[in-house]
């Protein structure tokens, strides 16, 4: 939410720029700037940059890992190192090169273990708020969704836009899900991805849909993002119009929007994107706007992206495009990429796709810092929370990530006489504990002895049977580098995150 700033831009271009070369030096305050969070976190930050030095920084590209805990950090390294033919445990990710890290501590202002709504507002606008809820602070009533209104934030993309920077987001989830939308939205109801997830209630009261909101996002000088990439096409189009890439499929909205449309509609020089072919053909050295939905829902897992029709550009293509595109503005930019898929294998049970997807976001990450200058471009790596993952047993050096648990190359047997993989979750839907025709539960595990684990799709073993198994509430990693990374130490509170980015681009004082 910007309140009075277009007035202020205004006012400070005028003025031109004083404290750096490249940035406004007046922002205005952030409309949360009161908020207990928000104060405690930019205190925090400020005492630390007091007996540190630091450097402003020009450019911020936050990558989040949804679902990355350290556990699938853990895997994922192996994973990594040995689909390379290389030793997994000594294998380095891209973003475990980064020199400055911290622990996140990711609890909610309601809950002990966060969904991904609060975590992102913490990160994209500094406070700490409820599970469910986007864009908005401890002062919105969940049962209100009209008090959105009034307890709105406003975002380091609006500050960035407020002060003549380019933003992007990249997501591989639905662009109108929980973290790319605490970018743009403010909603206490985080399914409200179109009008047809809406309540009649919500409708009533005046609320609007995430999609609706994204199309009339202008930031505060008026043109919106200038890079959009992700999934969750459906949300932008009517359930009259035929998706352009599945014949069978249609869009989801109920009000007859065709939003996509709408916003192409709104400036010239707007390109929409559906396809691989439509981003290649893209200029993205031009000044162009432009706004990518590959699919209809989220897009593909890393593991399957070539299977799919049209085909989709990897999330490294897409960020190395969104950084060739967002760098021509001489004033820095401000972009958020989402490996949004992580979580989804998580909560599937599937470790595979889940580490394919945070494989590939390590690839997007090594693909930025390839491009950027580390004296002027901060970038932080981090999850918004972790999940039940477990990495157990004592599994030889060099076993497969995804295999059985051997030692001295014999299957590890358990109390139950059977073998067991070294990934496992605590809970769902690889649920060792089945109902039965009689309704009772009867908890048995599987054999695994001629299974194969390493096989697109297996569902590793869980114990408390649940549809979707879900997110854990211990800390998560950050990683940073660049100027203001060194803010990063210790355990810190995860919308600390927000603050270390906001002070170092000098749009917060
Ligand atoms: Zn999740």
């Amino acid at each position: 939410m910007i309140r009075n700033l277009a007035v202020s831009a205004l006012a400070l271009g005028a003025m031109g720029c004083a404290t750096t070369s490249y940035r406004a030096a007046d922002v205005p305050a952030p409309v949360q700037a009161a908020d207990s969070y928000f104060v405690k976190g930019a205190n925090a930050v400020k005492a630390r940059a007091a007996t540190r030095a630091t450097k402003p920084a020009k450019n911020v590209i936050l990558f989040v890992g949804d679902g990355m805990g350290i556990s699938t950090i853990t895997a994922a390294r192996i994973y990594a190192g040995q689909a390379k033919g290389l030793d997994g445990e000594s294998y380095q990710l891209a973003m475990e090169k980064l020199p400055y890290s911290a622990f996140s501590k990711t609890y909610t202002h309601d809950a002990q273990v966060a969904d991904s709504a609060p975590t992102a507002v913490a990160m994209t606008a500094g406070v700490k708020s409820y599970n469910g809820s986007i864009g908005v602070t401890q002062a919105a009533n969940l049962k209100d969704c009209a008090s959105a209104k009034t307890s709105g934030t406003t975002t380091l993309w609006e500050l960035g836009k407020a002060s003549g920077m380019a933003t992007g987001v990249v997501s591989t989830a639905t662009i109108t899900h929980a973290t790319p939308s605490a970018i743009y939205a403010e909603t206490t109801e985080r399914d409200w991805e179109s009008d047809a997830s809406m309540s009649a209630a919500g409708k009533a009261a005046g609320c609007k849909d995430i999609a609706a909101q994204l199309i009339d996002w202008t930031g505060s000088n008026g043109n919106g993002f200038d890079v959009i990439m992700g999934g969750g096409r459906a949300n932008f189009m009517p359930n009259t119009v035929a998706d352009p890439e599945y014949a069978d499929r249609k869009g989801r909205r109920l009000d007859g929007r065709n939003l996509a449309e709408e916003w192409k509609a709104q400036a010239p020089n707007r390109t929409l994107v559906t396809d691989k072919a439509g981003f290649d053909a893209f200029d993205w050295t031009g000044a162009g706007q432009v706004f990518a939905l590959f699919e209809p829902s989220h897009m593909q897992y890393d593991l399957d992206r070539n299977k799919t029709d049209k085909g989709e550009p990897s999330i490294a293509e897409m960020t190395r495009a969104a950084i060739t595109r967002l760098s021509s503005n001489p004033k820095g930019f401000v972009l958020m990429v989402e490996g949004g898929r992580v979580d989804h294998g998580l909560h599937a049970g599937d470790a595979q796709r889940a580490l394919g997807d945070a494989a590939a976001l390590d690839e997007a990450i090594a693909a930025a810092l390839a491009m950027t200058d580390a004296d002027e471009t901060l970038i932080i790596v981090t999850a918004d929370h972790s999940h039940t993952l477990a990495m157990q047993g004592y599994p030889q050096r060099g076993n497969p990530i995804l295999g059985l648990v051997k030692e001295n190359d014999q299957l590890v047997l358990a109390r139950d006489g059977k073998p067991y993989t070294t990934l496992s979750f605590a809970n769902g839907p690889g649920s060792v504990c089945k109902e039965q025709p009689d309704k009772k539960w009867l908890c048995d595990r599987p054999d695994l002895t001629n299974v194969d684990t390493t096989a697109l799709g297996f569902q590793q073993q869980a114990l408390i049977p649940l549809g979707s198994e879900t997110h854990g509430g211990e800390d998560v990693a950050i990683f940073a580098s660049g100027p203001g990374a060194n803010l990063f130490s210790g355990t810190v509170e995860q919308n600390e995150i927000f603050h270390v980015m906001a002070q170092s681009l000098r749009l917060t004082k």
